[in-house]
């Protein structure tokens, strides 16, 4: 038995009879667990057989034989106000420019707020804890009231980007972006350094609170050196990480390659940002050498292969994540912005099988492997070594399962396998942060789910007359 102590310990929360997955270092499945929480924290876990007896809890729970993980995490969500856009201008015909241009012009501090909210509750539905964002908020408070609203960890950020002056073909290529949007996502680069120490002062990245500041930024050759240099002091000095966008598009190779000489990632070590505090989320299109400097350099990766699927970016077709976690990266799951849902499951399924279609190789990325991005990995890209897996001392950010849904059936199956291929989030049940049930089979237990869902509609629906019919749908809308 894995416990804080030999004598009988006190918990607030005991859950008995679970098929837990704990990702500990022996990668234990527990087939009849039990977990015993106390201020928010795993102090026994093991066979019910051994922690129940010894535990003297002021809550316990029966879950019957039900699966239980870690809190997944998702290491690259937009949350804000452009989730009250989704599925109004379908994204396999509309023009992203255009769909930007109607999106800054809705955006203001209740739309982030409301945003926010429905991509916290999805993932949490979905079974995620924890997420971060490369800077999305124009309203960061907004966003944080939001995650509070839900009770997830989130690490939010301001909008941070100044526009690389040697870059100016950059600023506008990501769609028909006009100089007033323009103007709107700009901040001189003392304005985003600023924005970034303000949201890391404000909420400390050691504190263990549930929202933390991180240096949040967008990259993408769309930041300048002095920016990327200062916000890496930043998050050194602030004990935080730094977590960007980098090498979505081959376009910024070829930007990296005009302007510097060499490819992005090299430009990264040489401006001394590389190392392991940096988080760099998509990394597609890396070539050998790059890929080494990353292994390295101690960088860590998030992986999304939901939003490059979506547009053909090339995450499986030219990707190299499986080689970087053979050579020990870390290499977290994503669900970004366009991709579809807030599901890190659904990005498991899809760098499990992706990989093995586009090469014509078995397994590529195993189920475990996959699990291990969606938990540790996820964990180690944001810093927060507190969570993770199910061991005594860490963080109670657990998901209990329904047993009461055909994918969680038959009952004996391999639970990874299970979880992966099968059950991916449509089984999730309960959700625990910090030992607290912020999900209660299937509801939220902070706020009114119903209410929440009216004054999201209403606000979309405000977006949607913007819109305008003529892309709101391909087909003709009949009334
Ligand atoms: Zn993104």
């Amino acid at each position: 038995m894995n416990t804080a102590n030999q004598a009988e310990t006190p918990a607030d929360l005991l859950l008995r009879h679970g098929r837990v997955i704990t990702m500990d270092p022996g990668r234990r499945i527990l087939v009849d667990g039990a977990i015993a929480v106390r201020d928010g924290r795993v102090v026994a876990v093991g066979p019910d057989r051994e922690v129940a007896p010894a535990s003297e809890a002021t809550e316990t729970r029966d879950l019957g034989g039900a699966l239980v993980h870690p809190g997944l995490i998702d290491a690259h969500v937009h949350a804000g106000s452009s989730e009250l856009s989704r599925g109004l201008a379908p994204k396999d015909h509309a023009d992203y420019g255009a769909v930007d241009d109607w999106l800054f012009a809705f955006r203001r501090p209740e739309t982030d707020y409301l945003g926010a909210l429905l991509s916290c509750m999805e993932m949490v539905r979905n079974g995620t804890t924890a997420y971060s964002d490369t800077g999305g908020s124009f309203f960061l408070e907004e966003t944080v009231r939001a995650i509070e609203t839900v009770g997830m960890r989130g690490m939010p950020g301001h909008v941070a980007l100044d526009f690389n002056p040697d870059v100016p073909g950059r600023n506008t290529s990501s769609g028909a972006m006009s100089e007033e949007e323009g103007e709107m996502l700009r901040g001189s680069t003392g304005e985003c350094v600023s924005r970034l120490e303000e949201q890391m002062v404000r909420y400390p990245f050691r504190s263990g609170g549930r929202v933390r500041g991180a240096a949040t930024l967008y990259g993408c050759m769309r930041c300048s050196d002095t920016l990327l240099r200062q916000a890496s002091s930043l998050a050194e000095e602030h004990g935080a990480p730094m977590i960007m966008h980098q090498s979505w598009d081959p376009e910024e190779i070829e930007i990296s390659e005009a302007l510097y000489g060499c490819r992005p990632i090299q430009h990264l070590a040489d401006i001394g940002v590389l190392g392991e505090n940096l988080t760099l989320v998509h990394m597609n299109h890396l070539d050998r050498a790059e890929v080494e400097l990353v292994a390295e350099s101690g960088t860590r990766i998030v992986h999304c292969p939901a939003a490059s699927l979506r547009r053909g970016m090339g995450a499986i077709r030219k990707g190299a994540f499986p080689e970087m976690l053979g050579m020990g990266v870390p290499v977290a799951l994503g669900s970004d912005g366009y991709s579809g849902r807030r599901d890190v499951l659904r990005q498991a399924y899809l760098a499990a099988v992706g990989f093995r279609e586009f090469r014509g190789e078995l397994p590529v990325l195993t189920g475990e492997t996959v699990l291990e991005m969606a938990t540790l990995h996820g964990a180690r890209a944001l810093g927060l070594e507190e969570v993770g897996s199910i061991e005594v001392g860490k963080r109670a950010d657990l998901v209990v399962h329904t047993l009461s849904r055909p994918e969680a059936h038959p009952r004996f199956q391999d639970p990874v396998d299970s979880l992966v291929y099968f059950r991916g989030s449509s089984t999730v049940d309960t959700v625990y942060v910090d030992g607290e049930a912020i999900l209660d089979r299937g509801r939220f237990t902070r706020f009114d789910a119903e209410t929440a869902y009216g004054m999201i509609d209403a606000a979309a629906s405000e977006f949607e007359a913007g819109v305008g019919a003529s892309i709101y749908s391909v087909w003709p809308l009949v009334d």
